[in-house]
């Protein structure tokens, strides 16, 4: 069989940090580094006697998490022993949820080239991180740092219903915006705060039951998730075509040889041994208190698209692209209040600012100017003050920081020419020196005309006011 002849089945294991000020169960603050051990105490030490407590904010900002997802809310959910041995993991035992999660049975949507598609979440349930282990370089040992341990969680766990590599990316970013635009995880994937277990199958077309899945866990950046979705499935129709079998169990990625290895099997719940933290109450969820949370959701990217379209005529690809960043449509909105020209700051924001954003591997929220700032520059074209060429030059000293339009520009001197003595002056100078352009502009060659332009250009080094230009051009040139 060929490679078409297969479809892959993909599902995600989501975890987000909570960005509550302190830990789940103790007062320890949450904030990312620190001196290893230092953001610690007898609870997220797991000293013995110490005692749990639950963050109410942590239930809070998870049953956040739950709406915008359009789960539903448990309203009796409880927490669970998760029980494994790890170095980083001082208790031997996770605190997590197991058969009564506090949210279920929701979906995102994602835009995908054949129209909307539905991705369900199954669960969202809430839990404790570990710590963190730093290998000595030299392989003396490890050492153990529990600043980490104890942050808040919440794993968002999706069904099976990602077909392709394109699929799990967007429902990724999808959420890694719902979950900033409500707020509760600052989704900073390069400090760990938004990792993902991705599963993998593949089965035949046509087939209706799954395949069996590798699991490659804690993975951390868009671009290796989807390179390593899309070797896994390679590998598995390989396997498979040379007639292997798929085993479930848990892989390592491996970045710099793009490949996968064998960890181990696959645990099971069983292995686990959950059971209900004795420590710990149930967690109730009123309706009241459900919908009072409800009530104060901000708006959501989805809303946000609508109305950008509706409200600002933006396309839907351009609203679509500007709210999947929440710092950037606030960018974009704060930029509009002050310009007034919703078109012209999201056309600077969606080509040249994102293009130097990724010429620098830089994110939205690394903008090094404000949106006022842009709203200038803009004023500053619309005023004939520069022209647009001479802007995209601002817009690089902007990202070096060199101040702000105003300042830029003086301190270049690139103020455009709208004098009209001294663009008749260059005008003049440049028909001197170009006798054969202004033949072949007689002989009818309109080229003629912007090869002029192009030159006064060049002698002005962009300067000249171009409408002027070739304005002045014709006229001169019917003179001769
Ligand atoms: P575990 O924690 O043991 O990995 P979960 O049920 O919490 O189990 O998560 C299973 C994840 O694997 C879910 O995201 C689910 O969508 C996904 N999944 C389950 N079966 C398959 C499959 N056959 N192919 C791909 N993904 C799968
Ligand atoms: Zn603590
Ligand atoms: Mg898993």
């Amino acid at each position: 069989m060929a490679k078409e002849d297969y479809e892959s089945v993909i599902g995600l294991e989501v975890h987000a940090e909570l960005s509550t000020k302190t830990k789940i169960f103790c007062s320890c603050p949450t904030e990312f580094g620190g001196k290893p051990n230092t953001h610690c105490c007898p609870v997220c030490m797991a000293m013995p006697g110490a005692l749990p407590v639950l963050n109410e904010k942590v239930v809070e900002y998870a049953v956040k998490a739950g709406l915008a997802t359009n789960c539903e809310i448990e309203t009796d959910s409880k927490n669970d022993r998760k029980n494994y041995f790890y170095p980083d993991l001082p208790k031997s035992y996770q605190i997590s949820q197991y058969d009564r999660p506090l949210c279920k049975k929701g979906y995102v949507e994602i835009d995908t080239e054949e129209g909307k598609k539905t991705i369900g979440i199954t669960r969202i349930h809430i839990e404790e991180d570990a710590g963190k282990l730093n290998h000595d370089d030299y392989g003396r040992g490890s050492l153990v740092d529990l600043n980490r341990a104890g942050v808040p969680l919440i794993e968002i766990v999706s069904e099976p219903d990602m077909r392709t590599v394109e699929d799990a990316d967007k429902y990724l970013k999808k959420l890694k915006s719902i979950l900033e635009y409500i707020e509760v995880s600052d989704c900073k994937m390069q400090e760990g705060s938004l990792r993902a277990d991705v599963n993998v199958s593949i089965r035949k077309k046509g087939q209706k039951e799954y395949g069996t899945r590798t699991e490659m866990k804690n993975m951390n950046s868009f671009r290796s998730i989807s390179r390593a979705i899309e070797y896994e499935i390679q590998r598995q129709i390989e396997v498979v075509e040379n007639g292997g079998k798929i085993y479930q169990e848990t892989l390592r990625w491996d970045e710099v040889s793009g490949k996968t290895f064998s960890m181990r099997d696959k645990e099971e719940a069983q292995d686990y041994r959950y059971f209900p933290d004795p420590d710990l109450a149930l967690i109730k969820c009123s309706k009241e208190y459900v919908e009072n949370i409800k009530k104060n959701l901000p708006e959501l990217p989805e809303s946000r698209k609508e109305r950008y379209l509706t409200e600002f005529g933006l396309s839907e690809k351009d609203a679509r692209i500007l709210t999947s960043s929440k710092y950037l449509s606030d960018f974009f909105e704060k930029g509009v209040k002050i310009s007034k020209n919703p078109k012209a700051v999201c056309n600077w924001l969606l080509s040249d600012v994102s293009r130097i954003l990724n010429e620098k591997e830089m994110e939205p929220d690394e903008i090094p100017f404000k949106a006022e700032d842009l709203a200038e520059l803009i004023a500053l074209i619309e005023k004939g003050t520069i022209s647009s060429k001479i802007a995209k030059d601002v817009l690089e000293k902007m990202f070096e920081k060199e101040g702000t339009p105003n300042e830029i520009i003086e301190k270049n001197g690139w103020i455009q020419i709208s004098d009209e003595g001294a663009i008749k002056e260059v005008v003049e100078k440049i028909l001197d020196a170009n006798e054969q352009s202004i033949i072949d502009y007689k002989n009818g060659k309109d080229r003629a005309l912007g090869y002029l332009v192009g030159q006064a250009m060049k002698e002005t080094k962009g300067k000249a006011n171009p409408q002027m230009l070739n304005e002045m051009f014709k006229d001169a040139l019917n003179k001769r």
